[in-house]
């Protein structure tokens, strides 16, 4: 399989890909070599996750530019939205993970089971199998493959055929730690190479990529029960209050909705303007969109890089042409660049949108906002809420106290006030949507615990004691349980005394074979 720059169309680099009959073969291996892997102290395996750290630390220039190069985003975002939250993933697994799944002492409550000692244990899943999109190549599989790692599972890793390079590049510096071939497994290829993964029986499935692929993964993996977890599509909504700093809140819709060149998950999608600025932030909006610059990634200078593929770029095309054909505006940008196999698209800002179209229900996942006016509090809630994706939103304003009272009515997984996306390089935090957004979690706590089931144990100290609660049961018995139930739960002082009673007499006589 090649590998293509977006910006140029040429060939960087051959790859061979993974016969999807060859997936089972490759999870088996996977699982024979787990037992061992999580055998190993977890203070040991944090050892190679701090290792991998270094390695992409010392070799970062090379990582920013192949990430720059395979995906097309500009070099400084390789920087900050690539490697720079990948190493905090790594820092934070590597000191975190011990102290946060440490095991549960558990405490029964009934007085005739205090003989028994009980934990809970986080025990790790077996095989973690981790499909991922293109538009992160480095950070999102990270984000899945370190914790996972951490906390004694194999993983079968498939990349985006978008970016295999990058991927590649990821297997060869945690082997270069010393982790096992068959405990980091990597296969290459498209969608029906994710699809034997999702059929192949892995422990837990991790699907990051389109709604739509999401569903099918869903039913491929319901045939055998496969735990999931999906990090999907969104159209996410930022709501500027008439408090709200214009200068400040315009450059982040700006930013929000075009880093990447739009093709971010919790881009800004949606952004409803309070009446009150509404002119003013459009203008001050269309000024600072001017002096962007679109072109190749790799330049320094460049702000936006072009379209992964054609696509992407037909269905960006298609809801931008849709909306203006239902009555929308085009307000600054709406150029779109077909040379040679290379897609581009100036930055677009779409006004008088309306209500019904693709632009305002579907995922664009390209350079386009689109701005809609709103007169109240209720009516930007009302407008934010009306979607069927929920991964994050934003609320542009002075006022904490409103702004908080409006994200608390978000029907999302991350609500930030006066900022964007800044979230999702918080490795402390936590990602993921409701709705059709998804159903797992990653970074965090939450992240972690994805990565692990867990596990009750009893020890029981009175091993010579035959149970109350065994065989036979007769009259006796009854009574006394009845005694048991008010002693314990009966509000009335009286029938707890009461109870007492019948409870010594029955206990003395009770028999068990
Ligand atoms: P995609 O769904 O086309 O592909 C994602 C991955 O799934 C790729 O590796 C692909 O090869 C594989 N795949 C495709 N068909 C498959 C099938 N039938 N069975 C198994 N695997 C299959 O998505 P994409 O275009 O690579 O990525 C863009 C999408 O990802 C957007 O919708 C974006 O919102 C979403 N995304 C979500 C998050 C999040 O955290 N929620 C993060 C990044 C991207």
């Amino acid at each position: 399989m090649n590998s293509l720059d977006p910006a140029t169309g040429s060939l960087i680099g051959e790859l061979e890909a993974t016969s999807p009959d060859l997936i089972q073969g490759i999870v088996s291996e996977a699982r024979s070599a787990q037992q061992e892997w999580s055998r190993l102290p977890l203070r040991k395996r944090s050892e190679h996750i701090r290792q991998f750290g270094e390695i992409l630390v010392s070799r970062k220039r090379i990582a920013a530019e192949l990430i720059s190069q395979e995906n097309g985003k500009p070099i400084a975002e390789s920087y900050t939205s690539e490697i720079i939250p990948t190493l905090d993933i790594v820092r934070y697994y590597a000191y975190r993970s011990a102290g946060a799944i440490k095991d549960r002492r558990v405490h029964n409550r009934i007085p005739l089971m205090k003989t028994k000692k009980a934990f809970v244990r986080y025990e790790p899943y077996g095989v973690i199998g981790i499909i991922s999109p293109w538009n992160y190549p480095l950070l999102l599989p990270c984000g899945q493959i370190i914790p996972a790692l951490m906390t004694g599972n194999t993983v079968v890793f498939k990349p985006s055929e978008y970016t295999p390079l990058v991927g590649d590049m990821i297997a060869q510096f945690l082997w270069e730690t010393g982790i096992p071939r068959k405990v980091f497994n990597i296969v290459q290829g498209g969608g029906d190479v994710g699809a034997a993964l999702a059929c192949s029986k892995v422990n837990k499935l991790f699907f990051t990529g389109s709604t739509a692929t999401g569903k099918k993964i869903s039913g491929l993996a319901a045939n055998t029960l496969t735990p999931l977890s999906l990090e999907l599509g969104s159209k996410d909504a930022m709501i500027v209050l008439d408090d709200a700093d214009i200068d400040s809140a315009a450059s982040g819709a700006i930013w929000g909705s075009l880093m990447n060149a739009g093709q971010t998950c919790v881009s800004i999608e949606r952004c409803f303007v309070h009446e009150k600025i509404y002119d003013r932030f459009l203008d001050v909006l269309q000024t600072k969109i001017k002096k962007l610059r679109t072109g190749k990634g790799s330049d320094a200078g460049t702000d936006i890089g072009p379209i992964i593929h054609k696509a992407q770029f037909d269905t960006i095309r298609f809801q931008v042409e849709d909306a203006v054909r239902k009555g929308a505006r085009i307000a600054a940008g709406g150029d779109f660049l077909e040379k040679n196999g290379t897609y581009f698209i100036s930055p677009t800002v779409l006004i008088d949108l309306p209500k019904e179209c693709s632009l305002m229900t579907e995922e664009t996942f390209g350079p386009v906002l689109p701005i809609t006016k709103f007169s109240s509090d209720d009516e930007a809630i009302g407008l934010a809420n009306d979607s069927r994706f929920g991964l994050a939103a934003s609320v542009w304003t002075a006022d904490k106290k409103r702004g908080m009272a409006i994200a608390q009515r978000l029907q999302a997984g991350a609500v930030i006030l006066n900022d964007i996306i800044s979230y999702y390089g918080n490795s402390d935090g936590v990602v993921g949507g409701p709705k059709e957004s998804g159903s797992g979690r990653v970074h965090g706590r939450e992240g972690l615990f994805e990565m692990v089931f867990p596990k009750y144990y009893e020890i029981e100290r009175a091993w010579r004691t035959k149970k109350l609660w065994w065989y036979p049961y007769d009259s006796t018995l009854l009574h006394f349980f009845e005694a048991t139930v008010d002693l314990l739960f009966s509000k009335s002082l009286f029938a707890k005394s009461k109870s007492l009673l019948k409870l010594v007499p029955n206990f003395l006589r009770i028999k068990k074979i």
